[in-house]
């Protein structure tokens, strides 16, 4: 009961990228990249275990960012091909690569890390992989009638990766979809249906994660401009809590969510933030039970698994570590009351 988990990413070793940055460029280049990436994902299996993390993540050690790590290994976008573009409604420009022709996957694109983090531990295995809606709002469009086209052809790029990865011996396969809470209208009419291509055929556990951003300064910003209580969810989780996905990732720790949202999420397991990723202080054990207790009064404590409140791939080393062990102390806490 309990079980303790990551939403994702983990910050990276000083000798694969530079520390404290988005989009960090890699530190080295071809095989010893490639070998620098399979280290550093065992290592962060190890630390997430040694932390007393549940279900570990591969920590998106092999990936420079939660969406175009999967782009990388798609034909059809070309990177070379950049357009400044608004995305999650524009919140912020980005210079986005272009999808120029029809989408294909070149082959497997996380199978080597997959199967790194899969040798290093015994522990149940998550995989994250962005979502359908999240990967196109961070892309240009030249080639596809519409969006809702484009993202359903992406959508079936998403489940033969899925399907690999599960093969592999992954038990969660998790799709990050942060744009959920910016297009709450149409995440209910097309982007659930969109998971659901991207999920078809899995036997192993399906997760989305909904969240409000990084501790990044334009989504900082943003969060001051949405008032004092953000029902973002309150649109969505009726729909999700329908949909054949199994469980949902969002954040509660130091947010203005109110958590009573969480009661609408009636038959999911519930992925509860009880770490702000905002924050570089770490959380006591003591204030991860309470956010855990908190969480018990409106979802059955058999359906809540402690998290993160989203990625923690900008922090120091020193304080995800110390923020995943006071996760699994907290966690420790309540399940010794219930
Ligand atoms: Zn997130």
């Amino acid at each position: 009961m309990l079980e303790t988990t990551i939403a994702g990413s983990l910050p990276k070793p000083v000798w694969l990228a530079k520390p404290g940055v988005l989009w960090a460029p890699w530190a080295l280049e071809g095989e010893a990249l490639a070998v620098a990436k399979l280290d550093a994902t065992m290592l962060s299996v190890a630390e997430q275990t040694r932390c007393g993390i549940d279900i570990v993540s591969d920590g998106e050690q092999a990936r420079q960012h939660f969406v175009h790590g999967f782009l990388v290994g798609v034909e059809g976008v070309d990177f070379n091909r950049k357009k400044r573009i608004g995305i999650r409604n524009n919140r912020y420009e980005a210079d986005c690569p272009t999808v120029v022709s029809a989408l294909r996957r070149t082959g497997p694109v996380h199978s080597a890390e997959a199967k790194a983090a899969r040798a290093a531990t015994k522990n149940k295995l998550k995989f994250t992989l962005p979502g359908p809606m999240t990967i196109i709002d961070t892309l240009a469009n030249e080639h596809y009638r519409d969006k809702v086209d484009m993202a359903m052809a992406f959508a079936r790029l998403l489940n033969e990766e899925a399907r690999e990865l599960e093969a592999l011996g992954v038990d969660v396969i998790q799709f990050d979809e942060p744009a959920f809470n910016v297009y709450m209208d149409e995440a209910v009419q097309w982007g659930i249906d969109a998971l659901h291509v991207a999920s078809e055929g899995l036997r192993c556990a399906t997760a989305v994660h909904i969240c409000y951003g990084y501790g990044i300064e334009a989504n900082i910003k943003w969060k001051e401009t949405l008032g004092q209580s953000w029902r973002q969810y309150e649109q969505v989780f009726p729909a999700l809590d329908r949909s054949r996905i199994q469980q949902v990732s969002l954040e509660c720790a130091a947010s203005k969510v109110p958590l009573e949202l969480i009661g609408l999420l009636k038959t999911k397991t519930v992925l509860v933030g009880a770490i702000d990723v905002a924050s570089d202080v770490v959380e006591t054990p003591e204030q991860v039970a309470a956010t855990i207790r908190a969480a018990t009064k409106f979802v059955d404590v058999e359906r809540i698994m402690p998290c993160t409140n989203c990625g923690m791939a900008p922090m120091s080393r020193e304080t995800a570590y110390g923020k995943l062990r006071a996760l699994a102390d907290g966690a420790a806490m309540v399940r010794k009351e219930v």
